[in-house]
This record gives C-alpha cells, sequence and structure tokens, in this order.
C-alpha cells in the first residue's frame, strides 16, 4: 500500500478477539511488496454483527478474513461458496465479486501446502492421527483426504463432535478413536494436533506419543515465538516436527490469492513473522 485513497479497498480480519492476530503484519507486507491497492485491519466484531459487516464489506468491494469464533457462520452467509467451504462447514476468506459475497476456506489449501512442504512430498498412502474435532480439524481432513492418505485416525476429547466430524468429511475412511488408550501400539506416518493444546503454557500434550508404536512426523496446528510444547515432545523422541507457523503463512497466501487474483509473495510474509519476532 503506498497511500490510502478513495480507490483503496478495505480488508477486515473479523473475529473476537482479533488484538494478537498476526494477520494484518503478514497481509500488510504483502500489499506493501505486490503494490496493489488495498489496507488490512482486524475489528472485533460479534456474532450478530458479523453478516453486516460481510455483506457491506463485500458490497463496497472489498474482503477479508473470518476468525474465531464466526467461521461456522461465515459459511452460512455467502452467496457463493467455494468446495472447500461446502464440505467444512467453515469461511476464512470472503470478497464481493459481480454483486454477490464469495468465500473460501483457505485452511484446507494452507494446511496442505504448510504439510507437503514439511515432508518434502504429498502423504499419498499415509496412515495419519488426527487429534481434535473442531474448525482447523475439518480443514486438514478435507486435505488429508484429497491428498490420498490410506487412513485417518480421529481422536477428540468430545467423541460425539469427532463422530459427527467424521460422518459429515470421512465416512468410511476416517474412524474415530473413543479413548485415549485407543491409539496405544498404533503405528503412524503422521501425527497432526488440531486441538488448541499448547496455547496455554499448563496445557498437557494432546497425545502420549511414547504410547504410539511410532510416529513418522508430527505436525502441530498450534504456533508462538517459541517451539510448541508437542513440537519439543516429539523432537526429544527424535521425531521430525512442525509448528503451525507455515499454515499460517500458506493460508494468508491463498486468501491474498482470492482477493488480488495473483501469486502472493510468500517470503515477504514470511519475513513479516520474523520482522515480528515469532519466526
Ligand atoms: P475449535 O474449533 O475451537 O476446536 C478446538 C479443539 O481443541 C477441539 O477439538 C477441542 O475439543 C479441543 N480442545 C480444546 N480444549 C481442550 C482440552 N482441554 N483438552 C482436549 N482437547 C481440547 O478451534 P480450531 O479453529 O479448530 O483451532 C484449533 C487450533 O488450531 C487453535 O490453536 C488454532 O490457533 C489452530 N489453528 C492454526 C491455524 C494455522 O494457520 N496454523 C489455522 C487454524 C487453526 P472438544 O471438541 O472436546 O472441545
Amino acid at each position: 500500500m503506498t497511500s490510502v485513497t478513495s480507490q483503496t479497498r478495505l480488508l477486515a480480519l473479523l473475529g473476537d478477539p482479533v488484538e494478537h492476530s498476526l494477520s494484518p503484519v503478514v497481509q500488510n507486507a504483502a500489499f506493501q511488496e505486490t503494490g496493489v491497492d488495498g489496507v488490512y485491519i482486524a475489528l472485533a466484531c460479534s456474532a450478530e454483527d458479523l453478516p453486516g459487516f460481510i455483506g457491506g464489506i463485500a458490497r463496497a468491494g472489498g474482503g477479508g478474513n473470518v476468525t474465531l469464533p464466526h467461521k461456522e457462520k461465515a459459511a452460512s452467509v455467502l452467496d457463493v461458496s467455494s468446495d472447500a467451504v461446502l464440505r467444512t462447514g467453515a469461511c476464512n476468506t470472503f470478497w464481493g465479486a459481480d454483486g454477490k459475497v464469495h468465500g473460501d476456506n483457505t485452511d484446507v489449501e494452507g494446511f496442505g501446502r504448510a504439510l507437503t512442504s514439511f515432508l518434502g512430498r504429498a502423504p499419498v498412502g499415509f496412515r495419519v492421527l488426527v487429534l481434535g474435532a473442531g474448525g482447523a480439524a475439518r480443514a486438514a481432513l478435507v486435505s488429508l483426504l484429497d491428498a490420498e492418505v490410506s487412513e485417518i485416525f480421529l481422536r477428540n476429547r468430545t467423541v460425539d463432535r469427532a463422530r459427527a466430524v467424521s460422518r459429515r468429511i470421512g465416512g468410511e475412511r476416517v474412524r474415530v478413536v473413543e479413548s485415549a488408550e485407543g491409539v496405544e501400539g498404533l503405528d503412524f506416518d503422521l501425527v497432526v494436533n488440531t486441538t488448541r493444546l499448547g496455547l496455554s503454557a499448563d496445557d498437557p500434550l494432546p497425545v502420549d506419543l511414547g504410547l504410539l508404536s511410532r510416529a513418522g512426523a508430527v505436525m502441530d496446528l498450534v504456533y508462538g515465538p517459541e517451539a510448541t510444547p508437542f513440537v519439543r515432545a516429539a523432537e526429544a523422541l527424535g521425531i521430525r516436527a512442525a509448528d503451525g507457523l507455515e499454515m499460517l503463512v500458506q493460508q494468508g497466501a491463498v486468501s491474498f490469492e482470492c482477493w488480488w487474483d495473483q501469486p502472493a509473495p510468500v517470503e515477504v510474509m514470511r519475513d513479516a513473522l520474523r520482522r515480528v519476532g515469532v519466526l
């Protein structure tokens, strides 16, 4: 962004809370690098206000992102939903075009890009343990199924939620594990943490990796300024592990591409995170 004029597009992050989001830092760095005429801000917004914000900003030619706790509600206010929105039931990116509100869930593509970059290959044929059954889990499941993993075991504290997610997204290919002991002695090519465990310093680990007979690699969607407790636990056992920062960059890159129809400057976006000390 060179300067804000009457032509400048507004891109807004809508959620509650939004104060700690890194998206304004990442997106404004990308806008500046590419010279697109937009400004990205974060707006704390209630569930009641969300449809008005999305509709108003999109009709004014803008767009944005949606974060916790509104991703599911956002999916219900779109005129045109991407395949990723329809399959996950969640929307994290919206924009106005042709008088309509369009939406996508870039967590799906962002997860896939980050995972492939971490593994150095697509997870074709992998046996995967997914921990958690919230919005991030749904995005990870869609991406993993599309990447043709062979089998997914899904473990969540609230088993009914895991069953509902499995019915909606995975069907036969996603097996719900009913208890923490249900994964004991099992062998996985990949373990993915999509729970929020690790955000607070006193959280327990999402699974005891020592109970598994093998974990080939670990991907934690949680991120912070330092390695997450789950990444540290994996590395202590000699397991290759990555946190959620690359997914944060990649889902933002896909959002950028939705709004501007041009490739995102991914390295500049990573640099923006390095400048604020989280990468
Ligand atoms: P969500 O929909 O609220 O789901 C939260 C998940 O965490 C649920 O599975 C929940 O289990 C589980 N959980 C919460 N507290 C727990 C506890 N004390 N013990 C066991 N499980 C617990 O949130 P979300 O949108 O999926 O996000 C989850 C995490 O992914 C967050 O940390 C978020 O920052 C991260 N994320 C990262 C990226 C990225 O770009 N890196 C993108 C999206 C999300 P129950 O169902 O039993 O409550």
